[in-house]
């Protein structure tokens, strides 16, 4: 069908360029090793921080949730789509997080959209981190509030825009809890200082936290001793936890306004039984199996150093989420595409993820990877990296 060449050239630009990229389906389930192309890979791309996606009584918790309630809800939350073990799994999520309460939307994604295209009007201002996720960025793009971005975690650029912030309604400042694309962490105790000083609100985005750091997994607000002190949370359900979802953990006046005016809460259908059941089965092995995310970190140390040690450069990251910073565009993809012949399945990653020049292969370990998957994967890396002359 003609119409769409407009949208054609700039592919074509980017197969020149050798940017454009074909989806890659597993074959498999979820895990430290996983099939593509009929062959075995160890997967480093996944965000199953923990192997949640597949652990024994997430699966068990699913499928009796389908066979008892159906495979789906018929209904958006509002109309006649919320059932029992909606608001228990927000109960839950609530006492997990210390709020007084918490709310489920479909995706981490609408939940960032949601709270921040809602609350904020014409007369208030949203400062946000150069770095925060894409959903972040959308949902203030669907608010009429001023906006102001300060440098990635600059502590003085970020007190600059709240001197300059004086006179709005409400001043939100909103940054990611670990940042997806470098695995850095905000400087957090920092932010609720120079929120309190200066009166403004504070939202994490901990979708790469929750599960990984904190208590129990709870978060980057738990992990620096700030329980109480900053206004919302957002985590995800899709990562660590292993299924879909989002939510926000809160105080119970911005939950009960986000049911009436977070907008992909109120015309989006709601979760299904199978995924409901099997996230707050979820929570209980966050409370119940501490020792996942300790084998997560000592995975993801052991990866990251030896990593460094071969030379490669990792940025800055403190998390398991470790870039492997190539730069060019090109050569990025073609070092993920060596990898995944050699047995490793390392996503490259680039512009518009990242920032022009700033091409990587992120690598992200789970709690499910044995020592000799991860130091295979090592010598993978580092052979491929030699062919290429990235090492
Ligand atoms: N925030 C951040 C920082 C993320 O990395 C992601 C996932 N890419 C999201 C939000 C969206 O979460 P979800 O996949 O649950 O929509």
């Amino acid at each position: 069908m003609k119409g769409f060449e407009f949208l054609q050239t700039e592919l074509d630009e980017m197969k020149t360029q050798g940017t454009f990229r074909k989806l890659v389906p597993l074959q498999s389930e979820q895990g430290s090793k996983v099939t593509i192309n009929g062959k075995e890979v160890i997967q480093l791309s996944s965000n199953n921080y923990l192997g949640l996606t597949s652990h024994p009584r997430l699966r068990k918790a699913a499928v009796e949730a389908a066979e008892r309630y159906g495979a789906g809800t018929g209904s958006v939350r509002t109309i006649a789509g919320t059932f029992s073990m909606h608001e228990e799994l927000e109960i839950k999520l609530a006492e997990f997080k210390h709020t007084e309460a918490a709310l489920v939307f479909q995706s981490g994604f609408t939940t960032n959209q949601g709270v921040l295209s809602s609350i904020l009007t014409g007369e208030d201002v949203v400062i946000s981190d150069a770095l925060n996720h894409a959903s972040i960025i959308d949902g203030i793009r669907l608010t009429k509030a001023a906006r102001k971005v300060y440098k990635h975690v600059d502590m003085e650029d970020l007190e600059r825009a709240l001197k300059e912030s004086a006179g709005y309604r409400v001043r939100l400042i909103v940054t990611d809890g670990v940042f997806s694309m470098d695995g850095n962490i905000a400087p957090l105790p920092e932010i609720v200082e120079l929120a309190e000083k200066y009166d403004a609100l504070v939202m994490v985005d901990d979708a790469h936290a929750s599960g990984v750091l904190g208590k129990n997994g709870r978060g980057t607000v738990n992990h620096f001793g700030l329980d109480g002190r900053v206004h919302i949370q957002v985590g995800t359900l899709s990562k660590a936890i292993g299924v879909l979802g989002g939510y926000v953990a809160s105080t119970r006046t911005l939950i009960d306004y986000l049911i009436h005016k977070g907008r992909p809460f109120l015309f989006s259908t709601s979760h299904p039984p199978a995924v409901t059941a099997a996230c707050t089965e979820a929570i209980d092995v966050l409370l119940e199996e501490p020792e996942l995310i300790e084998t997560l970190w000592e995975n993801a140390r052991f990866f990251k150093e030896g990593l460094q040690k071969l030379g490669f450069d990792t940025g800055v990251s403190e998390t398991p989420v470790t870039p492997v910073i190539v730069g060019d565009e090109a050569k990025c993809h073609q070092f993920s595409d060596k990898l995944l012949e050699y047995g490793v399945f390392a996503q490259g990653i680039a512009f518009p993820t990242v920032a022009k020049g700033q091409a990587r292969v992120r690598t992200i370990v789970t709690a499910q990877h044995s020592r000799e998957e991860l130091q295979e994967a090592l010598d993978l890396f580092e052979k491929a990296a030699k062919e290429l002359d990235i090492l």
